[in-house]
């Protein structure tokens, strides 16, 4: 089936199933296509838009295209509604990097000290700590607690990147896991440099979770900003700039084109193996398995009292939405 055959299907069975698809920044440009451009996405967006989204959805199914913590974020906030994954091997180095027996570990090894939880973490782990982030919130959240010291899982990159912020900014100490995104940790200081030599007109867009050493050698050479996906998308609708160096998720480089197809984003392609393996065919497949003996093959599954103590970092987190 060639795949203007699979997302008309997809479309159809959408209707007739009542199902909606939230995709994330990081899918392959096919999934990003939004349903009122012809395409199957009801909406996309990054972990935080997401998360909103999912929490006001109409629909009773949500057919998840991003990974597993994602999708189980989604089933957290609708318990009442069913939420797949096409691909339950959609997983993330950061979310296996930690258990929620390792956050027991740190409240016993630092008692009162809060944790906060990146949201790329797996919902058992969630329900340990005392709040969640994303990286468009993060520093907000953590600058929001008046302890002089506190504990952020599991990323960190993204835990030195903000301590650097934090500690200029409030004096505050950061506790950090030695979690590590390996898509992001890719970008070195020497690629970086090669590519600003190359380009020295291009201003950079850099995710949170890129090395600090990274960022600050290539902050020393060019402006730009250091965030969020949301961030980046927007600095670049605020820049004068016509080039742009982008160091995160390749595909976000496609999301960028669709939205900016006048400027020029120059990134070394480095895809996110757990994203990758959601794509059209097992979209359909989900959707398919709806009210079938199939379903079981996609449906996120949570413990009642897992879901019901994770739900209160996240909602958390969403207060800063
Ligand atoms: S890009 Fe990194 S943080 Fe995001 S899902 Fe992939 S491995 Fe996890």
């Amino acid at each position: 089936m060639n795949s203007q055959e699979i997302i008309r299907q997809i479309r159809q069975i959408k209707e007739e199933k009542n199902a909606v698809v939230l995709a994330h920044y990081y899918m392959s440009p096919e999934l990003q296509i939004t349903a009122d451009k012809g395409g199957v996405a009801d909406f996309i967006g990054d972990s935080l838009g997401l998360s909103v989204e999912a929490a006001r959805v109409q629909a009773e199914n949500i057919v998840f295209c991003g990974v597993r913590f994602m999708a189980e974020t989604a089933k957290i906030l609708n318990p009442k509604k069913r939420v797949f994954l096409p691909d339950m091997d959609a997983g993330c180095s950061l979310a296996s990097s930690i258990t929620a027996e390792d956050i027991c570990e740190l409240r016993r090894k630092y008692p009162g000290v809060p944790i906060i939880a990146y949201v790329n973490t797996y919902a058992e782990t969630k329900a340990e700590c005392d709040i969640c982030c994303t990286s468009r919130n993060a520093l907000a959240i953590a600058q929001s607690f008046d302890a002089d010291t506190l504990i952020f899982v599991p990323d960190i990159y993204m835990g030195q990147n903000l301590q650097q912020n934090i500690e200029t900014q409030t004096g505050k100490k950061l506790i950090l896991w030695d979690g590590k995104c390996e898509v992001h940790e890719q970008f070195t200081g020497d690629s970086m440099e090669m590519m600003q030599i190359l380009n020295p007109e291009a201003e950079m867009l850099m995710h949170w979770e890129v090395p600090k050493e990274t960022v600050n050698s290539s902050f020393g050479r060019s402006k730009g900003v250091l965030g969020s996906t949301n961030d980046i998308l927007h600095y670049v609708g605020e820049s004068k700039a016509q080039k742009f160096i982008l160091a995160s998720e390749c595909d976000l480089g496609a999301t960028l084109k669709g939205m900016y197809p006048e400027r020029e984003f120059i990134t070394p392609c480095f895809k996110c193996p757990y994203m990758k393996k959601i794509n059209l065919e097992n979209t359909l497949a989900a959707l398919r398995s709806i009210g079938t003996d199939n379903a079981d093959r996609f449906e996120i599954i949570l413990p009642e009292d897992i879901m019901q103590r994770a739900l209160t970092p996240i909602k958390r987190m969403l207060e800063f939405a």
